[in-house]
């Protein structure tokens, strides 16, 4: 399945349009941290808005959505490159709920009570977040508050995922349409209409609808694509990386490491990577820490 983002705007100019299938990375993500099914919904609706929100990040610039609430689910945490590149986990993968009006109870996984926020590492400029409560840990709604809220951008947000009976997932993918500044309300009102004669997203999908034309019947003949790239469940980390985390500890911890467990097993969060240690390898690692 390859995933991908689409870009585009109006012929007016009112709006920004994205809109992105991610059938293939929400499965990589659920295979990857053994998801239940409300668990596979929340991650992918997240690591879906992920890749809509760092559409326009360029070069090296990072974006870090992290959702915090008081549901059993506990926090999720995604990070999106420039690159199309996505990765995330959830708190407590195996946290499932009772699916609610025949859907995936996400909001009540989540929670209410907690916050959104957004981290954006752009170049050599200081990271900017910005944060809000939650609205409904439903995610889509959440974000679209946070548009408004925290960027004063009137945004229509809306996420997806489908899970099977086997619990794979059958179909995920999102939009996200921003107003560009001084649109009349009318135009909004009339998009929201639109999109509220449409079928949930994750149904269009679903029915086999290509982001391009998800983003059509929103935006009708009007429609102007301007851009499209490759999405993919991707995580930075290595070996490398993680020694460079483990010197860091500093030597009292790596020695204690050493003493009491002989070797590590370090998992990396995002992924689920799993990466050993041995007693040789902490060792050559501690004198580096030492030698600091
Ligand atoms: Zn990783």
């Amino acid at each position: 399945m390859n995933d991908y983002l689409v870009i585009g705007t109006d012929k007016k100019g009112h709006f920004r349009a994205y809109a992105a299938i991610t059938t293939g990375l929400v499965e990589e993500a659920r295979q990857r941290h053994n998801t239940s099914p409300t668990a596979t919904a929340a991650l992918g609706r997240a690591l879906t808005a992920g890749v809509l929100m760092s559409a326009n990040l360029k070069g090296d610039d990072l974006l870090t959505l992290r959702i915090i609430g008081s549901g059993p689910l506990g926090a999720v945490v995604v990070t999106a490159d420039s690159l199309g590149n996505v990765r995330g986990y959830v708190q407590s993968p195996e946290a499932d709920l009772p699916s609610k009006n025949g859907k995936l109870d996400v909001g009540g996984g989540i929670g209410n009570d907690g916050e959104l926020s957004v981290t954006k590492n752009m170049g050599l400029k200081d990271p900017y977040t910005g944060s809000v409560p939650l609205v409904s840990g439903e995610i889509g709604e959440d974000i679209a508050y946070y548009y408004a809220k925290s960027e004063q951008i009137p945004s229509l947000v809306a996420l997806g995922v489908l899970v099977k009976e086997d619990i794979s997932v059958q179909a995920a993918g999102g939009y996200l349409i921003q107003a560009f500044p001084g649109v009349e309300d009318e135009h909004l009102k009339s998009l929201e209409d639109r999109a509220m004669s449409l079928p949930n997203v994750s149904s269009l999908y679903n029915n086999n609808l290509k982001p391009e034309e998800v983003l059509q019947k929103l935006l009708g003949s009007d429609f102007v694509e301007l851009e499209r790239k490759t999405v993919d469940f991707k995580c930075g980390c290595s070996k490398e990386k993680l020694e460079r985390i483990l010197i860091s500890l500093g030597k009292e911890e790596l020695a204690d490491i050493i003493e009491k467990q002989n070797n590590a097993e370090i998992q990396c969060h995002f992924c689920g990577d799993q990466y050993n240690f041995s007693t040789g390898e902490l060792e050559t690692l501690l004198k580096e820490a030492s030698s600091n």
